[in-house]
């Protein structure tokens, strides 16, 4: 074992605070990296604040991780000390259920270990995430960040870009597509990239007025302020996929009806509270209301490449790990723009 800091929230009602903690030494299929930065993801906030109702404290968040490798086992082929590693949201999962056969490892038959919040089935206790100094991690969890990208910005592709990639990929966004994005914060944001580089027509639907011209800025083909009516109203009955990445109670029924025939409203954003479908919403027009998880270990590894080869990274505004509770706050204003990064170095500096 060895000793890592990290900042945790005790209780549900607590703010994040300096916390030291022991992780495992690496054994021999695992990769130790030091941890340069990590993105803050609203699930982070929803887990720290007890809002899913499965919290375990102390609570580590974060699960957009970049950082060095520093040590290695002896059966790890893919990474050496030094080399720049990522980490998402799962570190481990069975290997052998058809999920995970399937490369489906976020739905996996015997429940994957997600890199925070989870039983650690490896130490004991429970995962710690990476709000942290350091983090040790299965190889076949580890991915590689293509060298060409910004490696703070690449951070929030590891849960924001593979949470929104997935969908985009399951119902074929492309060419010829008309895609909806629902909410502009960081997985909204990416999703607006994703879908327009994937070659789709992309309507960003937005609460906030001041986010119109980045909306088009980032690659949206149309921007509508979703308090507008009429503006929706426009869009009755057109859309091949939406992807909602709302972390908030809204109408869901107002989206429903801009999905065609046999279209898919896809739900990613997971507010605390149940969102009231309409049954008539999904029967006219036998549309699809789904959701999406995250998304596999070799899917996410496809992402990154993609977003290599496309030059994507997300926007980001970097904080030192000590604003985390005021990056929080903006969070729930929808002041986002549009993910917070932690910059771990400032870890080493005093509280
Ligand atoms: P975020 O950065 O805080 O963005 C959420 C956006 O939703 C806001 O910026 C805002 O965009 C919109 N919004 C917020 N409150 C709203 C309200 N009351 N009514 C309408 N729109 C509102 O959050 P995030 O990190 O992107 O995460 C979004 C959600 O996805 C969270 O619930 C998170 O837990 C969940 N998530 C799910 C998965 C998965 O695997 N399914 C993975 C990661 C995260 P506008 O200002 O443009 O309206
Ligand atoms: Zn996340
Ligand atoms: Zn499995």
């Amino acid at each position: 074992m060895f000793t890592c800091t990290g900042y945790a929230a005790e209780a549900a009602d607590k703010r994040l605070t300096p916390f030291t903690f022991e992780r495992r030494d690496p054994g021999p299929t695992d990769v130790a990296i030091e941890i340069l930065f990590c993105g803050v993801c609203h699930s982070d906030l929803h887990t720290a604040r007890g809002e899913w109702g499965n919290s375990l404290y102390p609570c580590v968040p974060g699960h957009e991780i970049v950082g060095r490798v520093t040590a290695v086992g002896g059966k790890v082929s893919r990474f050496k000390v030094g080399d720049v590693a990522a980490v998402g949201c799962m570190v481990d999962s069975c290997r052998t259920c058809p999920s995970c056969k399937a490369g489906l490892e976020q739905y996996c038959d015997n429940g994957f270990t997600a890199t925070y919040n989870s039983e650690d089935k490896k130490s004991g206790g429970h995962t710690f995430g990476g709000y942290a100094s350091h983090i040790v991690v299965d190889h076949d969890f580890v991915l590689k960040v293509p060298t060409n990208l910004d490696l703070a910005a690449a951070a929030p592709l590891l849960c924001a870009g593979i949470t929104t990639w997935s969908p985009l990929r399951h119902w074929k966004a492309g060419p010829g597509k008309k895609v909806g994005i629902v909410g502009l914060g960081g997985l909204g944001h990416m999703g607006v990239k994703l879908a327009h580089a994937l070659g789709a027509h992309v309507v960003l639907f937005t609460t906030s007025p001041g986010k119109i011209a980045d909306g088009k800025r980032l690659g949206a083909d149309e921007v509508v302020l979703s308090k507008d009516e009429a503006a929706m109203a426009a869009h009755a009955e057109s859309f091949d996929l939406i992807v909602d990445a709302v972390a908030a109670d809204h109408d869901i029924n107002a989206y429903l009806g801009l999905v065609k025939r046999d279209g898919t409203l896809v739900q990613v954003g997971a507010p605390e509270k149940p969102l009231a479908v309409n049954v008539f919403s999904v029967i006219w027009k036998r549309r699809n209301f789904a959701g999406s998880l995250i998304g596999g270990i070799a899917e996410t590894q496809e992402m990154l490449d993609f977003c290599g080869r496309h030059g994507i990274t997300s926007d980001i505004e970097m904080i030192p790990i000590q604003k985390i509770d005021e990056a929080y706050a903006r969070m729930l204003e929808s002041d986002v723009k549009y993910r917070f990064v932690v910059d771990m170095a400032s870890l080493k500096t005093a509280a």
